[in-house]
């Protein structure tokens, strides 16, 4: 970044609710990758005379997002029409809310390991529905009309709005990962970005450091994944303070990101609220949050990443870099402890790094999610605890690992079969040792010389012709042992 002047960036992020049905009738939210105009009804597509009826699960799922972002709920809020004009918008308004959102003054804390934590506020999360699709092209065929699809057309979403407290590209990456993260974990979004699950918006301006008043920002959109943000903001700073320096100055503007050419582009000039004609839905009593409700939905909120992390840290003993791993989705962290629990720290550790090595390679290596591991967590904690007692070296663990995954059965299955179990009988050890010392003059005359280094190669044969199996903590003592007087 120039060092004359600050980005200054606040996200407005929509994120579709993982509910079952639509915001205010019963269509499936299926739409995506189901056929066109198949998830449609008159409410959705705005025939006259009908009427939205709320949907309870999508208002539960708004306001746990907005409880694990420490927003404040409104006592009551109110669903208003934003009036516009456009195609993929049947009723020609969308329900959305506009003075009186269901939550306000929230915050998200940046994990910054070592560092100064920063806090990220959140001005305000509303609820709304989404508007349909339209298609321009099929597939590298350019239309000369547009097809729409309605299918989306009324799945709920919500959208969280930050105050502008970011300050870099580099930020707002880590707020966007955090945010998606905890949303994940408390399971009211997939948030898959390639299926538009979690969309985001940039507002960046750019000002002199050390001035406080911000400068005119601009609205970038079509920022279709993290990579996008990130490329966008830093183009837009460059383009504004390039502006700045140059005598002119930043309009207050939208501004479409195009990720071919790597720029931004002007959209339009920035449409004010009153351009929406904003006004309260007639059809929709305000939503008032019943108090008792709101303590149901309080109590059903998981305990989120950020908690669960230094939780992991001081009950194994996980280094941070370990516990941040494990707990990059809910379903990993409750597969670790599901492996770990009751178990003393050391095989927790074990397990730790069974997961970080063995089992993720596995699954990124087969494309498969964590809820098809060929590998019960139950097991993979014996498994930790055989290298613990000492049944299982390292090697021999990661042997187990690969025959359990491969043909299934038991640690103890495995290890019987495949005599993975570890020796540590000294009389069998003696007997491999004095076998490497006799074939190995050259190391063996080092050795004697007082080279250490020879310890380790010798050692390296010992393993070599015991299949892996000897332990080798014994073998090394042996070793020494065997040039005393
Ligand atoms: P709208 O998009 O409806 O005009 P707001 O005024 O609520 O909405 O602002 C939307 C977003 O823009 C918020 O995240 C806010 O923090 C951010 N924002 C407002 N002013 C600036 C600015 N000067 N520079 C960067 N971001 C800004
Ligand atoms: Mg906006
Ligand atoms: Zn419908």
């Amino acid at each position: 970044m120039n060092s004359e002047f600050e980005m200054v960036v606040g996200l407005e992020v929509h994120i579709q609710l993982a509910t079952r049905t639509k915001l205010f009738c019963s269509c499936l939210t299926d739409g995506f990758g189901s056929p066109a105009n198949s998830r449609i009804c008159p409410i959705c597509t705005g025939q006259p005379g009908v009427l939205p009826v709320l949907n309870r699960a999508a208002v539960e799922m708004a306001f746990q997002a907005a409880l694990a972002l420490n927003c404040r709920l409104a006592a009551a809020s109110v669903f208003a029409r934003k009036n516009y004009f456009y195609p993929d918008l049947p009723k020609a308004y969308q329900i959305s809310q506009y003075e009186k959102p269901f939550s306000t003054d929230g915050w998200l804390d940046l994990p910054a390991p070592g560092e100064a934590r920063r806090r990220i506020r959140i001005h305000r999360i509303h609820l709304e529905e989404d508007a349909g699709k339209l298609l321009h092209a099929i597939g590298a065929r350019k239309l000369d009309y547009s097809l729409i699809d309605f299918n989306r057309g009324g799945v709920p979403l919500i959208e969280v709005v930050s105050e502008a407290d970011i300050r870099s590209s580099e930020e707002a990456f880590v707020y966007l990962k955090a945010l998606k993260e905890i949303i994940q974990y408390i399971g009211v979004s997939r948030c898959d970005m390639e299926k538009g699950e979690l969309r985001c918006d940039a507002n960046v301006s750019v000002r002199p450091v050390g001035q406080a008043e911000f400068g005119t920002r601009a609205e970038i959109k079509n920022l279709n994944s993290v990579r996008a943000v990130k490329d966008a903001l830093e183009y837009e700073y460059r383009r504004q303070t390039e502006l700045l320096a140059s005598g002119g100055r930043v309009i207050q503007e939208t501004r479409l990101w195009d990720p071919q050419a790597g720029v931004t582009q002007l959209m339009r000039s920035k449409e004010g609220a009153a351009d929406y004609r904003y006004f309260p839905d007639p059809d929709l009593p305000p939503l008032v949050a019943d108090a008792r409700w709101l303590e149901e939905l309080k109590a059903r909120i998981p305990e989120l990443p950020a908690v669960r992390r230094e939780r992991l840290v001081s009950q194994y003993g996980l280094s941070a870099q370990a516990a941040e791993l494990l707990t990059s989705t809910r379903a990993l962290a409750d597969y670790f402890e599901a492996a770990a629990v009751g178990r003393p720290a050391a095989a927790a550790k074990t397990t730790a790094n069974l997961i970080a090595t063995e089992l993720l390679a596995r699954l990124n290596a087969e494309v498969l999610p964590l809820e098809s591991s060929r590998i019960k967590a139950s097991e993979l904690g014996v498994l930790a605890a055989r290298v613990e007692d000492g049944t299982l070296s390292s090697k021999g663990a990661k042997a187990a690992f690969v025959a359990m995954w491969e043909g299934g059965g038991s640690v103890a299955e495995v290890v019987l079969k495949l005599g993975l179990a570890q020796v540590s009988d000294e009389l069998q050890l003696s007997v491999w040792v004095n076998d490497v010392l006799r074939v190995n003059p050259k190391a063996a005359a080092d050795l004697k010389a007082g080279h250490e280094r020879a310890v380790g190669s010798l050692v390296g044969e010992v393993m070599k012709i015991s299949r892996g199996r000897a332990n080798p903590v014994i073998v090394n003592r042996l070793i020494k042992e065997s040039i005393k007087p």
